[in-house]
């Protein structure tokens, strides 16, 4: 064999794992069916604004493991992310704070916000909270669920609030705080000059294939390496005999603005049921309006997100964590732990809704059974 393993997937899984392997001594490629690196993190420059070509990714974690590590390929900026709500034009903030509770109910002070909330839980009557709706009205009461929860929530996931799991909500920080700041994360920001920079540097010295597809030549593939992390979709890789598993995908729109300003902030999410759009990302404030030397951008790119079911063709993002999946993913997980030589990483390879630092902290600790720890 010419090369100690294959890495299919070019995206954080496989890039932290191949890093890995090259410094382990060992003979690594690394494939992808794209013609670029870096997987669903992909940011392209674009008259100066790193666009995220794949849905905004802000990066987050309390994993001061994770934050030493990736701060070795890139230095990241002191972006913190607090998205705007609008609901038909009125404007929250989100993660819900007090703001939020004091635009929604002109409640001034925190234990007047926690008697609200309280005494809508009580009128719902719920103790013991079943599904994502039941959840979020004991968490954030009536009016928050409806006009900032039900509809965005029933756009992203194209279901019914009351057939999702509770945990999806879990998600969504609560506070009886001033603070806007999304993500309670010890260490956050923006790898300066892009994801795709960042994962470039993890691959350096390391042989990379883009536009190479491993299933439709899996005979080749499969008789160049030991061994292979496949970070792709768990369901294609044994042809769907199980039934394939469901996702949700999303739609860009993304335009270019003779605007300096379309909309004050990197994210605005749409949380009524009519507007189609779930959020709209304005990609420059990521980096706050200025390029890599530091100078004000004149126009603005805007991506509109439509959420929408998967189809067989188009580009997985969201695992689906009902019941009926869980089965499904069960049984190739149960055969995948037979194929020694195969190992799966990844939102996509084990079909769950991993943030990136997870993804990371994923792949180094399989590195680490690989290679044992330095
Ligand atoms: N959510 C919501 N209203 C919002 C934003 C999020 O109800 O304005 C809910 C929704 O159910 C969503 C979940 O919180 O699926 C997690 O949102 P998050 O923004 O973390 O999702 P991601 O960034 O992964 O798309």
């Amino acid at each position: 064999m010419k090369y100690d393993y294959l890495i299919v997937g070019c995206g954080l899984f496989g890039a932290v794992f191949a890093h890995e392997a090259k410094k382990a001594g060992k003979r690594v490629l690394i494939i992808d069916k794209r013609p670029h690196v870096a997987g669903n993190v992909y940011t392209e420059n674009i008259e100066g604004i790193q666009v995220h070509k794949y849905g905004a990714h802000i990066f987050h974690t309390n994993n001061q493991r994770v934050w030493k590590y990736v701060t070795q390929f890139a230095e990241f900026n002191r972006f913190i992310n607090a998205p705007v709500a609008n609901y038909k034009g009125e404007l929250y903030s989100l993660p819900f704070n007090m703001y939020t509770f004091n635009k929604m109910w002109g409640v001034v002070t925190p234990e007047e916000a926690f008697e609200k909330i309280a005494s809508q839980r009580n009128c719902a009557g719920i103790t013991n909270p079943q599904n994502l709706e039941e959840q979020a009205i004991s968490l954030v009461g009536f009016d928050i669920y409806e006009k900032l929860i039900k509809g965005y929530t029933e756009k992203q996931w194209g279901r019914s609030c009351r057939e999702l799991p509770a945990f999806i909500i879990n998600r969504l920080p609560i506070r009886f705080l001033f603070d806007n700041n999304y993500f309670n994360a010890l260490y956050q920001g923006i790898p300066i000059g892009g994801y795709t920079r960042m994962v470039k540097n993890m691959l350096l010295d390391i042989e990379v294939c883009l536009e190479t597809d491993y299933l439709k030549q899996k005979d080749v593939y499969d008789n160049v390496a030991n061994k292979i992390i496949y970070t792709g979709a768990i369901d294609e890789f044994y042809q769907y005999r199980f039934g394939n598993l469901e996702y949700r995908s999303i739609r860009f729109e993304t335009e270019y603005l003779q605007e300096v300003n379309h909309q004050g902030n990197a994210v605005v999410n749409y949380t009524d049921a009519e507007t189609p759009w779930t959020r709209i990302i304005e990609h420059k404030w990521f980096e706050f309006g200025k390029n890599e030397n530091g100078i004000d951008i004149p126009g603005t790119i805007i991506s509109k997100e439509y959420s929408l079911e998967w189809k067989l063709g188009e580009e997985p993002y969201y695992p689906i964590n009902d019941k009926k999946n869980k089965e499904i993913y069960d049984k190739y997980k149960k055969i995948s732990d037979f194929d020694s030589d195969v190992i799966f990483g990844g939102r996509l390879g084990e079909y769950k809704y991993y943030d990136m630092d997870v993804t990371i902290e994923r792949a180094m600790n399989v590195a680490e059974q690989e290679f044992g720890s330095k």
